[in-house]
């Protein structure tokens, strides 16, 4: 393959990748990829760790954690958002992990982010558990918005589905999300069988409250590789679902690349009660309308979730490679991005379900949900 340099050439340090951008892509500035999708939003995962143990995405003994030196420190972590924001377009900026808030220094991380002079969005998804003692503080510091992962209100399930009886846990750092935050989503995965009956209990909940619920079609990124296509709930299901207590119709307002459909739920006579989102993955695949580019805790860039590949940028980091390598390095790797994830292919394969598609060896809670 012929490539170009851009720029002044530049003597790579040891360690550091002697970055040249493919021919084909256009010197332009922003994550552009060959399909003409442009990445603004990303995830950074700032520790694999977690305390739950969630049946559809670890074991239950917990998966081998990474050293404490393999992880992004702090400065790493806000270097690497500068260049992103600064260099790269980035405008919205989710933390996640693992469990985020196991982090001592996410309010310090927070902070440093909503200092860039390129002040991206900043947004934290979690389980919440210990949140009722962050939530003033990450506010402070700069957070604008917080998801929390929530799948069930009774307190059996949940330490079914998690593992772990941190119900009451998660509720109190919700309430506290709620007096910190202007606007809370909430986050669910249908089990088949577990937690399927109560979505519209869930909904009607979330709706009282004003919290916006999404669902999420359950992945193929479990530790167990027990995820089944046939046994997952899909949109389709979650809509009837709800359709047996509120009637739903798609909502006006346009998408605009948001992974979730929205619909405006009323009740029974008409009123209007609010929204809920749906995020169908698996069975209404979105990746042509893919804004997302992602950081693992060891500084490795995806550009999907379903990558089998990742770009380590924290090495060259580590080695002493300037931004604008550091950025190179972004750009090349996201222009090879794939069309889809693939779970929708046909045809011969050794994966899951006869199709092309094939489970990432990483998990949600290691890549970075
Ligand atoms: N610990 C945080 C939390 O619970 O929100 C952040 C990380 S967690 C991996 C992010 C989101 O991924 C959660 O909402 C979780 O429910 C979702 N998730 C994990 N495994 C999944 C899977 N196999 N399919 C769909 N969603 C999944």
């Amino acid at each position: 393959m012929t490539t170009v340099s851009l720029g002044m050439p530049r003597l790579p340090a040891a360690g550091v990748p002697d970055v040249s951008l493919p021919a084909d892509r256009p010197a332009t500035g922003g994550l552009v990829d060959r399909f003409g999708r442009v990445a603004t939003d990303l995830r950074v995962s700032l520790t694999d760790r977690c305390n739950l143990r969630c049946t559809y995405c670890m074991p239950a003994e917990g998966l081998p954690t990474l050293p404490k030196d393999a992880v992004m420190t702090r400065e790493e972590i806000v270097r690497l958002v500068g260049v992103a924001t600064r260099d790269l377009g980035v405008r919205q900026v989710r933390f996640t992990g693992g469990e985020p808030l196991l982090r001592r220094d996410l309010v310090e991380i927070v902070r440093d982010c909503a200092a860039l002079t390129h002040r991206p969005e900043l947004s934290l998804t979690t389980n919440a558990v210990g949140l009722d003692s962050r939530a003033a503080a990450l506010r402070e510091a700069g957070l604008d918005r917080v998801n929390v992962s929530l799948d069930t209100l009774d307190p059996d399930t949940f330490a079914t589905l998690a593992r772990r009886p941190f119900l009451a846990r998660t509720l109190a750092g919700i309430d506290a999300a709620a007096r910190e935050f202007d606007l809370v989503k909430i986050n669910a995965v249908l089990v088949r069988g577990v937690n399927l009956d109560h979505a519209s209990e869930l909904l009607a909940w979330c709706l009282d409250r004003g919290f916006e619920l999404r669902f999420i079609e359950q992945m193929p990124l479990d530790a167990d590789h027990a995820w089944d296509r046939a046994a997952m709930v899909t949109a389709a299901e979650v809509r009837d679902q709800l359709g047996e207590r509120f009637a739903l119709e798609p909502d006006e307002e346009p998408r605009d690349g948001a992974p979730a459909e929205r619909f405006v739920v009323r009740d029974r006579t008409g009123r209007r009660l609010g929204r809920v989102g749906i995020i169908a993955s698996v069975t209404e695949p979105f990746c042509g309308d893919c804004r997302r580019t992602r950081l693992t805790a060891e500084g490795g860039m995806r550009d999907c979730l379903f990558a089998h590949t990742e770009t380590d940028l924290l090495g060259p980091l580590r080695a002493g490679a300037d931004d604008a390598v550091l950025a190179d390095l972004w750009r090349t790797a996201m222009w090879g991005k794939q069309a889809g994830h693939g779970m929708d292919d046909t045809g011969a394969g050794t994966d899951l379900d006869g199709s092309g598609f094939s489970q990432p060896e990483r998990t949600m809670s290691a890549i970075g949900g």
